[in-house]
């Protein structure tokens, strides 16, 4: 959470830290005020929130806190923008993107850069994440140019029908600070591509990323109001989207909590929403399965982002026959690991977002030790040589605990930090059953030569996606989201762009007798 609220006078409130400025190539793309209609401008009454480095508690730069007011401005300017940006032909709409696109491309040092400061994320890993990112807003303005509708065969001579797919109107979205650049472009891009304008409300942890990318939409000469960008009183903010009758649809990424009062405030004008919340994903490793394969990828989807992602591992299943075998090379590999500020090199793991994250990681796992599980490493929080600048961090050790069982909390609960949780199951069916006991269904991971079994397990897990001996399963094309309590509705691919489209039915009687 942003560190602390100010109120002052309307003026220069908001700025970057001085030391901040001076890391940047081009310091032009650091921004540090809200967008709205085309200009970057502070809170009407100057209300500030710091922005922090979560590898050292310190204040990197003071944005505006925002409330409904400023909502129902940036609401307004999105409205009219998208008079014009829904007609205009894709092809137009695809010219802008992709200027945009190439603005964002020559900026990478930069923004990553800004990921890593204001996110804590390993600087490989903003990289990873801007690629990844970056590539939905080039997918999308191609998406643009081959949108198309249908016509159907008529079961009759005097009538014609077509489905034209019409851009939904003016978008709401809220995004999360794990990743503030590729959850923003994951929803603008296909959102613009479509012909709706946005008004944007990313973390307030991470604004900074979310701010460039405005600076260089406008660069790229985006016409005013059809992106909105603002942070503030999150509450007042997300209350001022639902309720609005000209916000047609809410695309949100966050815990299931917010997205449940996001769907309920949406139901008061018949939204539409798109929701990304929380995973408890599973990761079974089954006996015939390559163990230093597994084990490899069973660190990289559990510790990537140090554990924040909503599709990390949060739960190892293996078979008791490779058990012992499993977890020796598990651990010597998460033992590796070396926290540390991304910003240097050999660091792999960052720090948590926040002190209350540690706290949330720390209760869980002392949790699961007092019900009997035991950490084959990590454990606990770091200690820091006196005077390290990583004293003031929100960090956590890499932890492996074996031993876990069904009434830990985080076998039900996300852990959303660095901690790998070891089950066994005997058989295919309680591996299956293990898998599927919980609310949420958004990606599952299963390691097996046996492509019977492949199959079969595929098919009985109940989840948005499954990664069969693979754990990078995300891409522009294709779809991402959960079932269950996991969310509603896919990002990404075609499936993704849909999401920001009506389907109009035009029936046209051609006369002509009977
Ligand atoms: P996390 O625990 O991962 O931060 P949240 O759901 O709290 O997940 O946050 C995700 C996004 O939702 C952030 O942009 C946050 O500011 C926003 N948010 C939090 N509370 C609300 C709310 N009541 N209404 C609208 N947005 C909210």
């Amino acid at each position: 959470m942003a560190a602390a609220v100010s109120s002052r006078a309307a003026g220069d409130a908001c700025a970057p830290s001085p030391d901040l400025v001076g890391t940047l190539t081009d310091s032009s793309i650091l921004k540090t005020k809200v967008y709205i209609g085309g200009e970057f401008i502070e809170a009407a009454d100057g209300s500030t929130l710091e922005v922090v480095n979560p590898a050292t508690g310190q204040r990197i730069a003071t944005v505006p806190r925002c409330g409904a007011n400023e909502t129902r401005a940036a609401i307004a300017e999105a409205a009219t923008a998208f008079e014009s940006w829904g007609r205009r032909p894709g092809k137009e709409r695809a010219a802008i993107l992709k200027r945009w696109y190439g603005e964002v491309v020559s900026a990478r040092d930069d923004i990553t850069r800004l990921m890593t400061l204001e996110s804590g994320k390993p600087l490989a890993e903003s990289r990873s994440e801007f690629d990844n990112g970056v590539a939905s807003i080039e997918w999308f303005a191609e998406e643009a140019t081959r949108s198309c509708g249908d016509v159907l065969e008529s079961p009759d001579r005097h009538r014609r029908f077509m489905v034209l797919k019409q851009p939904v109107g003016v978008v709401g979205a809220i995004t999360p600070w794990n990743f503030p650049f590729s959850m923003i472009t994951r929803k603008v891009s296909p959102a613009l591509a479509a012909g709706c304008t946005v008004v944007l409300k990313p973390s307030e942890d991470t604004p900074l990323t979310a701010f460039a990318l405005a600076g260089l939409a406008e660069r790229a000469g985006m016409p005013r109001g059809v992106l909105n960008i603002l942070t503030g009183d999150a509450k007042a903010i997300g209350e001022a989207l639902v309720k609005s009758e000209s916000v047609r649809k809410i695309g949100f990424t966050g815990s299931t909590t917010v997205g449940k009062l996001l769907m309920q405030g949406a139901a008061s004008t018949v939204k539409r929403v798109s929701l990304e919340l929380g995973g408890n994903a599973p990761f079974i490793v089954f006996e015939d399965a390559d163990i230093e394969k597994a084990a490899r990828d069973v660190v990289g989807s559990s510790h990537r982002n140090s554990g924040q992602t909503c599709i990390c591992t949060n739960r190892v299943l293996v078979h008791e026959s490779i058990h012992d075998a499993f977890v020796e090379a598990l651990t010597k590999r998460v033992a590796a690991l070396r926290l540390g500020s991304g910003l240097e090199a050999g660091t792999t793991q960052g720090p948590l977002i926040s002190a209350a994250a540690v706290d949330r990681v720390e209760g869980k796992v002392r949790d699961a030790l007092a019900k009997g599980a035991v950490a084959a490493c990590g454990g606990a929080r770091p200690s820091w040589e006196a005077g390290s600048p990583l004293a003031g961090g929100y960090f956590f050790e890499p932890t492996v605990l074996i031993g876990g069982t069904v009434d830990m909390r985080m076998f039900h609960e996300e852990v959303f930090g660095p901690v790998t949780p070891v089950y066994k199951f005997a058989t295919d069916d309680e591996a299956v059953q293990l898998a599927n006991d919980t609310q949420y269904g958004l990606a599952a991971y299963f390691y097996t030569r046996d492509l019977s079994r492949a199959w079969q397990v595929a098919e009985r897990l109940e989840y948005g996606m499954v990664g069969v001996n693979e754990v990078a399963i995300t891409s522009e094309v294709a779809p991402f989201g959960g079932v269950k309590q996991s969310g509603l509705g896919r990002e990404q691919s075609k499936y993704g762009l849909a999401e920001f489209q009506d389907i109009k039915t035009v029936c046209l009687g051609i006369g002509g007798g009977t």
